[in-house]
């Protein structure tokens, strides 16, 4: 079984996996992080080489299962495993957290892409707790007129950076207090959030509308036509009738 992580759901699955007996599972991760929480079991590091290279994988590991169960926002991985399983006529299953919901005591804006997102601002607030992390940041590098709190995981390309900001590295979960705190010290006016969903990336939005502050949404991309489940139990039993 082949499970391609970098997400909490991941690790979930994977510690489930691992108490079974008689199943190989190999989590993998890309490699961006120098110190990624790791799943438990066997892990391997790095990218395939794209769908071709998955493929490749497959075929010589003979995996028999893949579960894509990477981050909402890394579409290349999730369509490159789709074109893979295809070629390989290898299961495939999507482990994919809902989006957040909406919440209608939230002044909510929902935008198409981290440009649109952008866009928005600085009408929509001057002092922007910036949380889509450190890929696509370029997208605000011009937004001149506005504060960003940049928070990240690992230090971005500081060309990706907007000119008046402040960088924040640091990984959740967050708390609500902790990010009430932010929102206070650095007097934020505005969040904006990938639409990530999911517990561990909650406290910011009920912070945000605690405090007011309108949240600007980037919406998923479209992804491949996959089975899809949305925690690592439901996987679990799919894995259990499947097999
Ligand atoms: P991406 O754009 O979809 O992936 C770029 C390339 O990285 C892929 O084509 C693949 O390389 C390699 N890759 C991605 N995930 C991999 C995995 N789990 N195992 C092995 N190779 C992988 O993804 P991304 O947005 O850069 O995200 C990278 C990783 O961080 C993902 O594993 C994701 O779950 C995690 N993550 C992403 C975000 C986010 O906001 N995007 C947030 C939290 C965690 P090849 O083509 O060479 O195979």
């Amino acid at each position: 079984m082949l499970i391609l992580g970098g997400t909490a759901e991941a690790r979930t699955l994977a510690a489930a996996l691992d108490d079974r007996a008689g199943v190989r599972v190999v989590s993998t991760l890309a490699g961006r992080i120098a110190e990624p929480r790791l799943p438990r079991g066997e892990v391997r590091v790095g990218g395939f080489g794209g769908p071709d290279g998955l493929a490749a994988y497959i075929r010589q590991e003979g995996v028999e299962t893949v579960i894509d169960a990477t981050h909402p926002f890394a579409e290349r991985m999730s369509w490159s495993a789709f074109a893979a399983c295809d070629q390989t006529h290898t299961a495939l299953l999507r482990l994919e957290r809902p989006p957040f919901e909406r919440d209608a005591a939230i002044d909510w804006h929902e935008a198409a892409s981290l440009e649109d997102a952008a866009a928005l601002l600085p009408a929509a607030g001057r002092r922007v707790f910036l949380t889509t992390g450190r890929q696509g940041l370029g997208a605000f590098a011009d937004v001149r007129d506005a504060f960003f709190l940049v928070r990240c995981v690992e230090a971005p390309d500081p060309a990706a950076l907007p000119p008046d900001h402040e960088l924040l590295l640091d990984r959740g979960p967050f708390t609500v207090a902790g990010e009430l705190g932010l929102i206070d010290r650095h007097a934020l006016d505005v969040l904006v959030t990938k639409d990530s969903g999911g517990e561990l990336t909650q406290a910011k939005l009920t912070a945000a509308r605690d405090s007011g502050l309108p949240v600007i949404v980037v919406a998923r991309q479209s992804r491949p036509d996959t089975e899809t489940v949305e925690t690592a139990a439901q996987a679990l039993a799919w894995l259990d009738h499947a097999g």
